[in-house]
């Protein structure tokens, strides 16, 4: 059977589902996508793509379209709230990556993705309003069926040769797959998600992450033509645990934030070069989203039907890598079908290349990843640092950002020799 025979299905028409579409049209595998919405509209807030992802979106021709509009990222650092740096780094060109890391807004994202495998695979090949429900496989094919979310009803059923479902946290066909799984897992920590325009701090393309496990705030510029008007548009999440709430609760990522819920947390905080009042009172939205993950999966695979992005392994924020593993998800899926017929072992080989690191990637991230350098300096800072603290060794710190970059495939050597 040539590739152009080979028709894919895919659930969801978020990041990583348009991205896997994109991915195997290169191939030369017909695909389409069924989203549930009706609409699909630009949500969200800010997004971290690292050079490891930027690298394969550049293979697929997206790089200037990105750039267009995110911000290249700079550096990264880490501070106490009193300001004091605890680690910096380059990031990006900066660092000496061929690509940039770029800060993005997730729904400049998925517009770019959107407009770009519409044009590419045919609007006709971008189904909205068609909720994924179940499928059945036979050794030959898979028939996936959707639904009208809204009241139920049937709308179709399609016959492929495989089915992947990119359908995010709350996906349906994980659910198929593990019915007893339940709702995402909470961390104890809330995260108020808010983008405020005001004057750039620092560089204006910088990074930072302040404070500790109990109370953090983590902020990212993300729009280039604010940049370019002498303005920051920044992404900011301030996280505060909150143990004992909302076990139960559903993560959405829709949900409306209060100021009033979180401002006073951050009242001693004094980081010296961000007026916190502003960022916090001139917000163009606040949305409120409790950081939730999943466990990994023993297996993602059954037969022509396959899972993806955070459907296959939601993770917490925590090293900013959530998108960025789901766009090698993709990339894996499409290099991996594209050299065989043998669709059940193509997909039993990207399982096997893509699971066991993200699995990693999601108990590192429940450690806090990289920002564990935060809590490090708090629990042992004897309180005597000067303006910058070094309390804890630098090579520790290097250790510590150096192996988390191993671990999600982004550091430096190990990404020119997977080029
Ligand atoms: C509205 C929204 C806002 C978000 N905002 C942020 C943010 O600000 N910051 C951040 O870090 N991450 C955000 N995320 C999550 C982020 O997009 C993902 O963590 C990451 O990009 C992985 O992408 P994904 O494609 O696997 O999942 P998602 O981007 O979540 O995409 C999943 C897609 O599947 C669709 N879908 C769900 N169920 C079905 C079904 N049964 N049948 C068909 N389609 C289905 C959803 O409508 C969605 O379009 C947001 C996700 C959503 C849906």
């Amino acid at each position: 059977m040539g590739k152009s025979e080979l028709q894919g299905i895919i659930a969801g028409g978020g990041l990583v589902g348009l991205t896997a579409a994109l991915a195997l049209h290169q191939k030369g595998i017909s695909v389409k996508v069924f989203e549930s919405v009706p609409e699909i509209k630009p949500l969200g807030v800010g997004i971290n793509l690292l050079p490891h992802s930027v690298q394969n979106l550049a293979k697929l021709g997206l790089l200037k379209d990105l750039e267009k509009v995110a911000i290249k990222t700079s550096s990264l650092a880490y501070y106490t709230e009193d300001g004091k740096a605890i680690w910096r780094e380059p990031r990006g060109l900066d660092a000496g990556y061929d690509v940039p890391q770029l800060s993005i807004h997730r729904g400049d994202f998925h517009m770019i993705l959107l407009a770009t495998a519409e044009e590419r695979l045919g609007p006709e090949n971008i189904i909205r309003n068609h909720h994924f429900s179940g499928f059945d496989q036979d050794e030959s094919s898979v028939t996936a069926h959707f639904v009208d979310r809204t009241n139920g009803d049937p709308k179709t059923s399609i016959t492929g040769d495989f089915l992947i479902g990119a359908d995010g946290i709350n996906s349906s066909l994980r659910r198929l797959f593990y019915p007893d799984e339940g709702p995402p897992k909470y961390s104890g920590q809330m995260l108020w998600r808010g983008v405020t325009e005001m004057d750039p701090y620092l560089d204006g393309r910088s990074m930072f992450m302040a404070g500790h496990n109990d109370l953090k705030l983590v902020a990212y510029p993300i729009r280039e033509e604010s940049h370019k008007r002498g303005k920051s548009y920044i992404n900011w999440i301030a996280e505060r645990r909150i143990p004992s709430d909302l076990a139960e609760r559903q993560a959405d990522w829709n949900e409306e934030g209060l100021l009033d819920e979180f401002k006073s947390d951050f009242a001693d905080w004094d980081l010296g070069w961000l007026d916190m009042d502003r960022l916090f009172e001139e917000a163009i939205s606040i949305h409120k989203f409790p950081m939730v993950d999943r466990d990994p999966l023993p297996k993602w695979s059954f037969g022509r039907v396959t899972l993806m992005g955070d459907a296959a392994h939601a993770m917490y924020p925590n090293g900013s890598n959530g998108v960025s593993q789901g766009v090698l998800d993709a990339m894996t899926f499409a290099d991996i079908l594209c050299e065989t017929n043998d669709i059940p072992s193509a997909i039993e080989e990207y399982e096997k290349t893509r699971r066991e690191v993200t699995q990693k990637i999601i108990l590192a991230n429940r450690q806090t990843g990289p920002e564990r350098v935060m809590q490090m300096v708090k629990e042992q800072c004897p309180g005597t640092c000067g303006e910058e603290h070094s309390c804890v060794p630098k090579d520790v710190l290097e250790n510590v950002a150096l192996s988390y970059k191993k671990l999600a495939g982004f550091d430096k050597q190990g990404l020119a020799a997977s080029k």
